[in-house]
């Protein structure tokens, strides 16, 4: 798990409160969580909860990349990215074996931006990334030797969920 960078907080982003599935609140992925303070009747930014204890485990310990450090200050916090990067985890399939990147939409076709369009192009020369659209389908990113040697098995059907990901 990344450390937090010890000069970046989430700020107004709540853009994992949106994209994540949180099972112990019956959260479906891509669905604003009933307990972010901007949904709530008096308003404000964050949590309603953050300093309940029995907060699931994953609003505890979710740490997107650019929390860690990763990328500009500014521009890349996911809520201006429109995406949210962290590194992937797979137990089995053609992932299993390699560090690759796990990048959620945030806002739909995000990734077209000419700044996502930069960091993406950044990270995938050195790692596969597995872009998960808005609309679930998930596709394959990287150098052309990254898409050649993964993309048939990876990709699979449009829409599929062919590589086994840890959320
Ligand atoms: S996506 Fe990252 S920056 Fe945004 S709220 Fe979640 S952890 Fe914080
Ligand atoms: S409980 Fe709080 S931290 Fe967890 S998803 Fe909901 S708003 Fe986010």
């Amino acid at each position: 798990m990344p450390v937090p960078h010890p000069k970046r907080a989430c700020g107004e982003c709540d853009a994992c409160c949106t994209t994540l599935q949180v099972d112990e609140l019956a959260k479906a992925a891509h669905t604003p969580c009933a307990l972010l303070k901007r949904l709530q009747p008096d308003g404000g930014s964050g949590c309603s909860i953050w300093k309940d204890p029995t907060r699931p485990s994953i609003c505890h310990t979710f740490v997107c990349e650019w929390l860690a450090g990763f990328g500009e200050n500014h521009a890349d916090r996911p809520d201006r990215l429109g995406l949210i990067l962290r590194m992937g985890h797979a137990t089995e399939g053609p992932l299993a074996s390699e560090p690759f990147a796990l990048v959620h939409e945030i806002i739909n076709e995000a990734h077209l931006r000419p700044r996502a369009r930069t960091v993406l192009a950044q990270i995938g020369q050195n790692i596969p990334i597995v872009l998960v659209k808005l609309s679930g389908e998930r596709v394959l990113l990287g150098s052309k030797a990254i898409v050649e040697r993964l993309g048939p098995q990876v990709l699979g059907p449009v829409g599929s969920a062919v590589v086994p990901l840890a959320r």
